[in-house]
């Protein structure tokens, strides 16, 4: 999602173009504006949006399966909650998908050692139906692996795919090791496989599933793909280390439904200009099945739209904010097109998301260090006091502002630290209680410090003469 931007960064960093700032060029390092330092401040100190938010989405709605009733009512409770803050221009941009729904589910070795695993579906799994099915596993420590093996290796059986994926403050083992989710259930079931199970795309060491989105491609047929937790795919090489054939039983129950509907939840903050260029932020308001979707996504949500409302209350910003509650990004990013679609003709100050959990964001990055260095100066004054660092190699992220950012749109990242990201990520653990209060506010501080310098100043609402 990220990689088509790193190319034409990395040209640019390399060897600057005419009318491009390179590092070396920028102007001199910034003063902070006194009133952006009062808001960022205010909010680090007293934001209560945030927690408000993600506290009660979680509650009151929980899970928000893609395309499914649930997320349907976080929609209305989403437009319910944004109006109440008093955003205007609150509204649904409704659009179909295909939407897919887990069933029962689980795995035992049959020999040589019976004992139950826990396993999860991955998304757009195929079903094995209620009865299970049964085969020989066929081990495989990588993706690479797995597809430079004869078909005559894996045909009737159950792949099963390793990795080491290791915690990494930027998450950076994700794009690596996710292989075996986005690409293994393909390749296994063009090579005849019956079923594939993988070693959880996570780094921790809890009896937890990852699920996480794959499809099936280049005409591949649909097999059941599940996902075992860390302790039990350990435990299953431990098994296979015994050289003794290992056969499994796997019940992974789904169902997929072509005609489905999400939803994307906007809402504005008009500018003073109405002909400026928008400011656009959010997260997604789907989540996965098997928690209640806290640090993903509802920090996000909650986070951007917090940011949004301590500009709300200071008074008016010259460019218009529109705070965006993706719908159906899990599945595969359909609320980002959908909204890139239906605004095409939009034009966009910048486009930015929060969507990598509710830790501090320890580093930022945007498109302006080339095309408005005064600005990205000013952003690096406002967030230094928060401990944000540049990351002058900073690429854009987001799979729900992709596509506008793709479309044009300047980005900019506020990158969160990972480090335990990938513990929880797509795990029934993924709960509120994960959320640490004081660093959500940390976020909400630094979007509000991004948001007041690009907003183009906030001026306070004209007071309203009284009624008679
Ligand atoms: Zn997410």
């Amino acid at each position: 999602m990220k990689s088509h931007l790193l190319g034409a960064l990395l040209l640019a960093s390399a060897a600057p173009a005419l009318g491009q700032t390179s590092i070396a060029t920028l102007p001199p390092p910034a003063l902070v504006d006194p009133k952006v330092a009062m808001l960022r401040d205010h909010a680090l100190e007293s934001d209560h949006y945030a927690w408000d938010i993600v506290e009660g989405l979680t509650t009151e709605v929980g899970q928000r399966l893609a395309g499914t009733e649930a997320e349907a009512r976080a929609r209305d409770w989403a437009v319910k909650t944004m109006t109440a803050l008093g955003f205007s221009n609150v509204h649904v941009e409704p659009f179909d998908m295909p939407v897919w729904t887990r069933g029962a589910e689980g795995a035992e070795i049959v020999s040589p050692f019976p004992q139950k695993l826990v396993v999860a579906a991955l998304g757009y799994s195929g079903s094995t139906g209620p009865e299970g099915v049964t085969g020989e596993i066929v081990h495989f420590d990588s993706v690479d692996a797995l597809r430079a093996a004869p078909d005559s290796a894996v045909k009737g059986k159950i792949v099963f795919i390793d990795h080491d994926m290791m915690p990494a403050q930027d998450g950076s083992g994700y794009g690596q090791f996710g292989a075996p989710r986005r690409q293994g259930p393909t390749i296994a079931s063009l090579k005849g496989a019956l079923a594939i199970v993988i070693r959880s795309i996570g780094t921790d060491h809890h009896r937890n599933p990852h699920t996480g989105v794959q499809y099936f491609t280049d005409g591949a047929a649909p097999i059941p793909a599940g996902a075992l937790t860390v302790p039990d795919s350990e435990q299953l090489v431990r098994i296979l280390k015994r050289g003794k054939p290992v056969v499994m039983h796997l019940t992974l129950v789904s169902q997929k439904t072509a005609g489905g509907r999400s939803g994307n939840v906007v809402a504005e903050i008009p500018g003073r200009d109405p002909n400026a260029p928008v400011l656009l932020l959010g997260g997604h308001l789907d989540s996965w099945d098997q928690g209640t979707g806290a640090i993903d996504d509802g920090a996000g949500v909650a986070i951007t739209t917090a940011a949004a409302k301590q500009i709300m209350d200071a008074g008016r910003p010259l460019r218009t904010i529109r705070v965006v509650w993706f719908g159906a990004e899990e599945p595969g990013g359909f609320g980002g097109t959908a909204l890139a679609k239906a605004h095409a003709g939009d034009r966009y100050a910048i486009a930015g998301e929060s969507d990598f959990g509710a830790d501090r964001i320890w580093r930022f990055g945007t498109q302006l260090m080339k095309t408005d260095p005064a600005t990205y100066r000013a952003l690096e004054a406002a967030l230094a006091p928060l401990g944000i660092v540049k990351n002058d190699k900073a690429e854009a992220d987001g799979t729900d502002v992709d596509e506008t950012i793709k479309a044009g749109a300047p980005w900019i990242s506020l990158g969160q630290d990972g480090t335990r990201y990938f513990d929880i990520h797509h795990t029934p653990d993924d709960t509120l209680d994960k959320i640490d209060p004081v660093q959500l506010r940390q976020n909400v501080a630094a979007w509000t410090a991004a948001l007041a310098i690009l907003s183009g100043g906030i001026e306070p609402e004209p007071k309203r003469r009284p009624r008679r």
